[in-house]
């Protein structure tokens, strides 16, 4: 099987990068990934002003999945995700939701898959992948950025057993991913989830004719819209007209999938602390069977 080095590890996704592996569609490669720190963060002194943004969540890669061109989806099936045994979070001021007064950080244990907050609170891990993207057409767009291209999405339905589509830009697609967290709740308010190494296994497919409004996800019997904007309101409203657009494509009537997403849709916020804020539409995949369509 194909292994990514983390010491091949990126911090933009761009256009015309030495891919760190070349595939073929339909095979399954192992990523091995830094923390979102690099592995900076060893002890409670050592703070995220000394890192900065451009050097935060570092992804392995690029892969190079051959016979992917610009216009085509690559699938990603994302098929397990091994934590390391430590954790780091880090607080400073002016970053995330709450105003904090000193820049720290704190480290953790993961033991026998939970996560040890303290003596009282053991939480249980829920592995995911805070970034994963292909090379955007266009500018690098930095590892610690969300957009069209996926990246640094920080949706916790990134997990295992998800699949998430993404489009390809660029020949070979180059995707590349890391930021794996342990633990993360919905908005990562505080500015990170229990940020760790570790492995992701994943098997990459090349769809000609997938006609979807990217990133998409699939995770725990929902499809998922995916957006990221400077607005955390543009960002809503364009994860639930992404969502409601591809329903009309997929054959749904305008007005009843406009009313379906309204009861059984959930609108939800992934992250609003990256340089983008992240929401997304999840929908049950149950009633798009319902009406014989299958994803
Ligand atoms: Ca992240």
């Amino acid at each position: 099987m194909t292994r990514i080095k983390k010491e091949s590890s990126i911090t933009s996704m761009a256009a015309g990068m030495l891919p760190a592996a070349v595939v073929k569609s339909g095979e399954t490669v192992v990523f091995e990934t830094m923390d979102a720190f690099g592995g900076q963060i060893k002890t409670a002194d050592n703070v995220f002003s000394q890192i900065g943004w451009d050097q935060v969540n570092p992804a392995a890669g690029p892969l190079f999945v051959e016979g992917a061109e610009p216009g085509d989806c690559l699938k990603v099936e994302i098929l397990e995700i091994t934590p390391g045994d430590k954790a780091v979070m880090i607080l400073a001021p002016g970053f995330g939701v709450m105003d904090m007064p000193r820049e720290v950080s704190y480290i953790f244990d993961i033991k026998d898959g939970q996560f040890i907050f303290d003596d009282k609170i053991k939480l249980k891990v829920n592995p995911m992948i805070g970034v994963i993207g292909t090379a955007p057409a266009g500018e690098p767009v930095p590892t610690g950025t969300p957009g069209p291209h996926g990246g640094n999405m920080d949706t916790n339905r990134i997990t295992t057993g998800s699949v998430v589509y993404l489009p390809v830009n660029v020949p070979g697609a180059l995707l590349s991913l890391g930021d794996l967290h342990a633990v993360m709740g919905d908005g990562e308010v505080c500015v990170c989830g229990a940020e760790i190494s570790g492995e992701a296994v994943v098997k990459v497919t090349v769809l000609k004719s997938f006609n979807a409004p990217l990133p998409l996800l699939i995770a725990g019997g929902e499809v998922i819209t995916v957006s990221s904007a400077p607005l955390l309101d543009d960002a809503a409203k364009t994860a639930v007209k992404n969502m409601h657009e591809f329903l009309v494509h997929l054959g749904l009537d305008k007005e009843k999938a406009a009313m379906l997403l309204s009861l059984s849709g959930n609108l939800r916020i992934s992250q609003v602390v990256d340089p983008l804020m992240t929401a997304r539409m999840e929908f049950p995949l149950w009633i798009l069977e319902e009406y014989g369509i299958r994803l």
